[in-house]
């Protein structure tokens, strides 16, 4: 945009002037594009993403390992019924007053007793399953947590890429329309010349001659080379810096 103040040159005549004033255009608009990709917010996105992407990775294999758990729980609950039942039904027989060798009763006693061991083993284990589960499950959830305050922080963060984006879009059409009407009194061949320069320059087509100092390359020219250099003119009394190829315009 032409800053208030800033005097227009276009439809002046004065080619080399016009050419200043296309170059600041096409400057603030390359500057606001850039803007635009490298916006906090996109970042800050980009790399909330990315985060987002590794928590649900993880609270997937969480809720696997959980689901590994659970059915481990389930075998467990069983195998401990099926001793309890094998218990009680020992413990019918021997106690229902029906004669037993001493062997039997010996051996029953033994049963008996390896039934008790397991019963405790497993309620042991039933335990180390119900701890890593309450682990996993606390792990989970803070899990959780973090996702929702990523995605409500998220939301914000669209919200505000969003506004500043129209904002710099609002910016980039009048600037784009500047430009337009800075444009249509440069010849085209000129025109063409300039943004051929520019693609290949670095976005910089047209640079003053300020000080002895090309502004596009920053080399300082000698009152000898200056000569030279705007000796280097183009058919329409352009001047050309012999350095960078860029339009020389001296004020
Ligand atoms: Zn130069």
């Amino acid at each position: 945009m032409t800053p208030a103040g800033t005097p227009s040159y276009a439809g002046s005549g004065n080619l080399g002037m016009m050419l200043l004033e296309l170059q600041r255009h096409d400057s603030e608009i390359d500057a606001l594009e850039y803007k635009k990709v490298t916006l906090p917010e996109r970042v800050a996105l980009g790399n909330m993403r990315d985060r987002i992407h590794e928590i649900s990775h993880r609270v997937n294999e969480l809720r696997a390992e959980k689901d590994a758990i659970r059915i481990k729980q389930d075998e467990m609950e069983t195998q401990v019924n099926i001793t309890v039942e094998r218990k009680k039904s020992l413990e019918k027989k021997l106690y229902s007053g029906e004669a037993l060798s001493a062997r039997d009763l010996e051996a029953m006693d033994a049963e008996a007793h390896n039934l008790t061991n397991r019963a405790e083993d497993l309620q042991d284990r039933q335990f180390e399953l119900m701890e890593a589960l309450e682990e996993l499950e606390a792990k989970y959830g803070d899990l959780e947590d973090e996702l929702d305050q990523l995605s409500a922080k998220s939301d914000q963060l669209v919200n505000a890429a969003k506004s500043k984006l129209s904002d710099i879009d609002s910016q980039l059409r009048a600037c784009r329309s500047l430009r337009k009407a800075a444009a249509k009194h440069i010849p085209n061949a000129i025109r063409q010349r300039y943004d051929a320069i520019r693609a290949r320059a670095g976005g910089t087509g047209a640079a003053a001659l300020v000080e002895g100092k090309c502004s596009g390359c920053h080399l300082a020219v000698s009152p000898a080379s200056l000569s030279c250099a705007l000796a280097v003119s183009d058919d329409d009394g352009l001047n050309i810096c012999e350095n960078c190829g860029r339009f020389l315009i001296a004020g």
